[in-house]
């Protein structure tokens, strides 16, 4: 794909319409702060440049093209109504600094309500909005644990338990709050190990961090147990509720005994997930944790909505991000919660377990290896392809990259670290079945592939603008002209 800069001709003139009309003109600025060269721009037809945009875009895969079971990021579909309704300029126009009493009652009773459903959909009585990604919610989370701490002169409490299944972010938190990380093993059932978690609890816990379901696809069924266990040792239960698309309207952390729990709006609640765009990564706390939330968190006062003040708030770990976090990603949280409602959210988690539990089955019956063959998914589930590697010399890679090639995005691959050669697969609920039958159907006709012509996956993607990357390379020395 050339640039656009190299499909210029000199000499024509430029297509866009710069300042339209009744916008200020050149002739408005003052003369000593005008450009005296004209802008390097390409020139080209509107023509031309739509066509050239239209084309870049469809070299990429996306979930408006292609089906995209990329494990633990819940690639589904997000309504256009809800960003639609979000970007109403009456919701988003609005000056964050401007009085909340006379500009900005809508905006802030959205917030509020948005606070209580989540709260509610987790079992928890406080929430704080601001955290900008699930990391930072994380951060939050864990930081207002050490608050707590910290308030009672429980000053020994200097290790966070993270189960070996974590996602990488959680011992990375852990570590950016100042505590030590000890990791707690998994049983071959994907469970975590309770010998080992009660040989790792003592006066130094100050918390552990879990998901239930695990990145290993399965609910942990003892956690009752686990979060009793922790409590007796006086640490805290953080849940990383980055992917609550198998339990949402269904099961609280709450009511397993969860303390403080994040929310990824970019996975569950119709903002995308992934290319870096904006998210929101709220929390939602238990009484114990309530006084150190962070700000800002809206109240309502007799019929009107305020921000809490800091002087109300005297033991919060404080502001995380400017104003009010990414107010887009959480009017379209609220949104897409009202559109659902309590009933629709149920149904999210029932679809989003009935793909899982359906595409897990038809693989197993194709004869693909289970990680956890005695499990049920929950949103997601994993595969292995050690057998299919060790008979053909291909690698999971290798799998991967050829199934771009028939048209499907592929699973996350190689993680969790803990199974070899794996395929970590969400399906999400906004697939039919269709779609579920043809990616089984691509999987067997890549395993015939590898035995009998390996260097075809070897070698893949063969359809695509570009051939095999270099990840590492592709990352930390980009070459965007080629
Ligand atoms: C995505 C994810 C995160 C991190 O969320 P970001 O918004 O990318 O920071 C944390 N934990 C789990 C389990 C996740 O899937």
């Amino acid at each position: 794909m050339t640039l656009i800069f190299a499909r210029s001709i000199e000499g024509r003139r430029n297509g866009a319409q710069l300042v339209p009309p009744g916008e200020p003109q050149a002739d408005d600025i003052p003369e000593n702060l005008r450009r005296t060269e004209a802008l390097p721009l390409p020139a080209l037809s509107e023509l031309q440049v739509v066509r050239h945009y239209t084309k870049l875009s469809q070299q990429n895969f996306s979930i408006d093209t292609h089906f995209y079971p990329l494990g633990s990021c819940t690639m589904k579909y997000n309504p256009r109504g809800c960003h639609q309704l979000a970007m109403l300029p009456q919701l988003i126009g609005r000056h964050p600094l401007a009085p909340v009493a006379t500009h900005g009652q809508g905006v802030l009773a959205s917030l509020f309500h948005l606070q209580e459903i989540l709260q509610q959909l987790t079992g928890m009585v406080g929430c704080s909005l601001t955290p900008m990604a699930g990391a930072q919610g994380e951060f939050a989370g864990i930081a207002m644990i050490r608050a707590y701490h910290q308030a009672r002169g429980d000053a020994a409490r200097c290790e966070i338990l993270v189960p070996d299944a974590a996602h990488g972010t959680n011992p990375a938190t852990a570590v950016m709050c100042g505590y030590k990380v000890r990791e707690i093993p998994s049983n071959s059932d994907g469970d975590v190990d309770l010998d080992a978690l009660a040989a790792a609890l003592g006066p130094q816990t100050a918390g552990i961090m879990l998901t239930n379901p695990s990145t290993l696809g399965v609910f942990e069924r003892r956690i009752e147990t686990i979060a009793t266990m922790v409590h007796q040792a006086g640490g805290l239960l953080y849940y990383d509720g980055a992917n609550l698309n198998a339990i949402v309207g269904r099961v609280k952390p709450g009511a397993m005994g969860f303390d403080v729990v994040h929310l990824n709006m970019h996975k569950t609640f119709s903002t995308p997930h992934g290319g870096g765009g904006p998210g929101a990564g709220p929390v939602v706390v238990g009484a114990r944790l309530l006084p150190f939330l962070p700000l800002p968190r809206v109240v309502a006062d007799q019929g009107q909505f305020r921000w809490l003040s800091e002087a109300e708030a005297p033991q919060s770990i404080g502001r995380l991000s400017a104003n009010m976090g990414n107010i887009g990603v959480l009017l379209r949280a609220y949104i897409y919660a009202l559109m659902l409602g309590r009933q629709g959210m149920t149904r999210v988690a029932a679809y989003a377990t009935l793909n899982a539990n359906y595409l897990q089955t038809q693989l197993r019956q194709a004869g693909f290896e289970l990680a956890f063959a005695n499990r049920r998914a929950t949103h997601e589930f994993i595969i292995t392809l050690r057998s299919e590697a060790k008979s053909y010399g291909i690698s999971t890679m290798d799998f991967a990259k050829r199934l771009l090639d028939y048209g499907f995005h592929a699973p996350t691959t190689y993680f969790p670290l803990l199974v070899a050669e794996c395929l970590l697969i969400e399906p999400t609920e906004s697939e039919d079945k269709a779609t579920l039958d043809l990616f089984v159907a691509a999987m067997c006709a890549i395993r015939e592939e590898a035995m009998l012509q390996p260097a075809l996956l070897q070698q893949a993607p063969h359809t695509l603008p570009v051939r095999r990357l270099d990840d590492v390379r592709a990352a930390r020395e980009p070459d965007l002209a080629a």
